[in-house]
């Protein structure tokens, strides 16, 4: 009989107490074998001022066998200490001193993937949120900021290359073939950037030279078969390393910078200073191996870590309810770096349509949490999109309100003032406020409201005066009645018959540039525009300046118009995708009532503009012919209409490419790759717009544009064009998908990283037998549930990204989707937990499918030893 484990307490930001004891030094060996590890840790512990002279000192820890405790150098004996299975406790240990323990662990047996663990026979750790006391008792809380020394023995011919923080200060051989390496750190850090790695890797090295004159060496550790597949990663290590110098001024601050790629990872990656360690996926890349998009991830994701030096690890977190101060920013500094890097616009677009698909989505369902979350129970649940991407947005408001000058004047002052402290939001938005001088008090509730805000906007031309009222209006977010008042910049911009208008609000003297940033602080605020000669069409929340739901009565005529013409090419590409959502959930609706489907004459019209516009580059072309997806439709119905969505979508996607057949068929044939695969921006845009038309041309289903993909399946010399040939060919079905993907399964099986791709693409698929088929993969010898990527590719795709094929109404994919988590749980609850997050949105389908999906979450709640982070998620989503 197993237990019930006693409910899990949340833990709540407003009872947040400072440490009584602090760590100001750690000194650690690591005696890593292949049964045991022992942890030696000595700390240097000093009471802080005001604590109680007989505080306890209590040290967190997680899975470790307690071996030996000694205080001041003296072993204590049973009597004074206290061990549980979550804390070693010293009463009244004294106002400063040295603990010294020893635990032992076993990495080989720990597939959380959080502490020390084993991937692909190698050793490594995670620490971010708490698993550095998963390797040694600790203060593990990210206001104890300590100097760390780390000496790691192992076995030298199994684990050649021993790293940590830090720089290395010595090596040597030990007694049985093993050898060890001390490395230091020089700059405090709190126990979550602790970092290890012991293997058999290789390095690609390179160099940077700051812009002080010093030059830090740049390592990039990976298995040995994938040195090939380094360069961009360190290219993109470089690019940030400069940009953070001419944007922030900020300089990189030890003589050396280490990357590992790992195989077997829960997230994207992690900052640990001086040596972070990737998900594989976000540092390898080969043409062959490695898509277009794939490649703008590396660079995102190597520059997020990067920046991070500063914005995380320099300047921490108080708490993790703080955990937006560093994410939020970083994911926002990734952003100006991407953006800087490649288009901003096919950039602000990306970002946007995965806030609301995303974002949007968990903001409204059981998850829902401000950006700085008021209480948890697994800190690990709060790695969301809301703490990350909403909190990028929060940032890029205040940036939008200040400008750039004084957005960088604010980070001036929050470098100058906390460098080397643990600080909390508050903190960073003072710095903002008090570098320029202004008031973000009431900007501050963005920090602690939860939805997403709605702003309704109405215009007024009134011809006698030539004048143009703009009111808008904020309302609390959808399915809540109240809400305090916000701070929202909405960035407006006015189409006369001409063109463009420049601006001129009543009172001032002169027209301005043709964007305006409007501050809306009331719940209802007009502003006059003047010498406006003719009604123009508004252009509204140009570069989607909040992160809001706009609501604005205006004809299909009006967003044509903006489709066509917006000089500001994020709303462009919006007005088309609300164009789109509208002809979409009117087809929807036709299905549901069983009337003739048609598609919209003016869209299709509007679409053939697109294709045809000369001053559009491919990946916005690709972009703004590409219909809103099932996910975001479902979210603007009452209740979601699985089917009928999937339906029209599917009428819409073939009534376009019968109608634009000869203009898509022309670009793709003009546009065939002129030599060798190169990752450069026309280069990408051609690939972009090419594999769409493609992608329009197959869903006709005729012969020979079937075997285009066919041939372009087997000529490509690149993954960008191959996996998009595959995708169209398993929508397509028939004997084409089985030899394509019995062709790519020969041909990368022993590839992780590509064979995930194999796996994603059938479990996305909008073909109808997809469930079938991905009941199937979840038994074939290549799947592998412990592995986190494997495990997302087939499990994670199908649950959150087929939403068709997920919702049945036979409720099968509901129940597998819960079989894999009831089967991960054990192992990594971290990763079931992220999956099964799948079920958050159930109240938002029909009654049968919300049985269905109860059903699943209440055998999933009821499951014996469930994890506290799965039942922190479905706890929520019933209740
Ligand atoms: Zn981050």
């Amino acid at each position: 009989m197993t237990e019930a484990k006693p409910a899990p307490q949340p833990i709540f930001r407003k009872d947040y107490r400072r440490p009584d004891y602090t760590i100001d030094r750690v000194d650690l060996r690591f005696e890593l074998g292949e049964e045991t590890t022992r942890v030696h840790a000595t700390l240097t512990v000093r009471r802080l001022d005001g604590a109680p002279q007989a505080a306890p000192l209590v040290l967190d820890g997680e899975n470790l066998r307690h071996v030996s405790v000694a205080l001041g150098g003296r072993e204590l004996s049973a009597g004074e200490y206290v061990v549980s299975p979550t804390s070693l406790t010293i009463p009244a240990p004294g106002a400063a001193f040295t603990l010294a323990t020893v635990v032992e662990i076993r990495p080989q047996d720990n597939l959380e993937l959080s502490g020390l663990y084993r991937s692909s026979g190698n050793f490594c750790t995670q620490c971010e949120a708490e698993g550095f006391r998963r390797i040694t008792w600790f203060l593990d809380r990210p206001d104890v900021m300590a100097r760390y020394s780390a000496v790691v023995e192992a076995d030298k011919a199994k684990y050649p290359v021993l790293l940590a923080n830090g720089n290395r200060v010595a090596t040597g051989d030990l007694d049985g073939g093993r050898h060890f390496a001390r490395w230091d750190d020089p700059f405090p850090k709190p126990s979550y950037l602790f970092a290890l790695v012991a293997g058999d890797l290789r390095c690609f090295p390179g160099e940077f030279v700051t812009r002080s004159g010093r030059t830090v060496r740049l390592e990039i550790w990976v298995e040995p078969d994938n040195i090939d597949r380094c360069a961009h990663a360190l290219r993109s290590l470089q690019a940030s390393m400069r940009w953070d110098e001419d944007k922030f001024g900020r300089e990189y601050d030890l003589d050396i910078y280490m990357i590992v790629a790992v195989n077997d990872f829960n997230l994207g990656a992690m900052e640990n200073k001086g040596l972070n360690l990737f998900n594989a996926k976000y540092v390898l890349a080969r043409p062959d191996t490695a898509t277009d998009d794939d490649y703008d991830g590396i660079e995102s994701v190597i520059a997020h870590e990067y920046f991070h030096n500063w914005t995380g690890n320099r300047v921490t977190c108080r708490d993790w309810f703080q955990l937006t101060l560093k994410e939020g920013l970083t994911v926002f500094r990734d952003r100006l770096f991407s953006a800087d890097m490649g288009s901003p616009a096919v950039a602000r677009i990306g970002d946007v349509l995965a806030l609301r698909t995303n974002q949007f989505a968990e903001d409204s369902g059981p998850m829902a949490h401000p950006i700085r979350p008021e209480s948890y129970i697994e800190m690990n649940n709060f790695y969301t999109t809301t703490v990350y991407e909403k909190g990028a947005e929060v940032i890029g408001m205040m940036r939008t309100l200040l400008g750039e000058a004084g957005f960088r004047r604010g980070m001036d002052l929050y470098f100058e003032r906390h460098d080397g402290q643990a600080v909390t939001c508050d903190d960073f938005r003072a710095a903002l406020a008090d570098a320029n001088g202004v008031d973000l008090e009431q900007f501050g509730r963005w920090y602690s409201q939860v939805g997403t805000p709605v702003v309704r906007a109405r215009g007024e031309y009134d011809a006698n005066t030539r004048s143009y009222t703009l009111t808008l209006e904020q309302a609390p977010p959808r399915g809540r009645t109240s809400a305090e008042l916000l701070h929202i910049p909405v960035a407006v911009g006015l189409l006369g018959p001409g063109g463009p208008l420049p601006l001129k609000l009543s009172g001032e003297t002169a027209a301005g540039a043709d964007t305006r940033v409007l501050e809306l602080r009331e719940r209802s605020q007009s502003f006059r525009f003047e010498g406006v000669p003719a009604a123009p069409v508004a252009s509204l929340l140009r570069g989607f300046s909040a992160p809001v739901e706009l609501e604005v009565e205006r004809s299909d005529a009006d967003l044509a118009r903006l489709m066509a013409a917006d000089p500001d090419a994020f709303s462009r590409w919006d007005a088309g995708q609300e164009l789109g959502r509208r002809v979409l959930l009117r087809l929807a609706a036709d299905v549901e009532a069983r009337r003739p489907l048609a598609l919209d004459r003016a869209f299709v019209d509007a679409c053939a503009k697109i294709v045809a516009d000369p001053g559009l580059d491919g990946s916005l072309k690709a972009l703004a012919l590409t219909l809103p997806n099932e996910r975001l439709l479902g979210q603007h119905q009452p209740v979601v209409a699985v089917d009928a969505l999937h339906e029209a979508r599917e009428f819409a996607v073939q009534a376009l490419a019968a109608a634009l057949r000869e203009p898509l068929l022309a670009i793709y044939q003009s546009s065939a790759p002129q030599g060798p695969y190169r990752i450069e921006r026309a280069e990408v845009d051609r690939r972009k717009l090419r594999n769409l038309a493609l992608a329009y041309l197959v869903t006709l289903g005729e012969p020979e544009l079937v075997a285009l993909a066919v041939s372009q399946f087997h000529l490509a010399d690149n993954m960008t064009d191959s996996e998009a040939a595959l995708a169209c060919l398993i929508d397509h079905g028939g004997p084409e998908r089985d030899a394509a993907l019995a062709e790519f399964h020969r041909r990368w099986h022993k590839d992780p990283l590509v064979l995930d791709k194999w796996f994603a693409l059938q479990a996305a698929s909008s073909h109808p037998d997809t469930l079938e088929r991905v009941t199937a993969l979840a038994d074939h010898p290549d799947f592998n549930l412990l592995n986190p990527n494997r495990a997302r590719s087939l499990v994670g795709v199908f649950g959150v990204r087929n939403q068709h094929q997920f919702h049945r109404k036979d409720g099968r994919g509901h129940a597998l989707v819960a079989d894999k988590v009831l089967a991960i749980d054990p192992h990594n609850s971290q990763l079931a937990a992220r999956l099964v997050a799948a079920f958050n949105p159930w109240r938002r389908f029909d009654p049968t499918r919300q049985q269905s999906m109860r059903a699943q979450l209440e055998r999933i709640a009821g499951q014996p030893g469930l994890s506290k982070a799965v039942r922190e998620i479905v706890d929520r989503a019933l209740a």
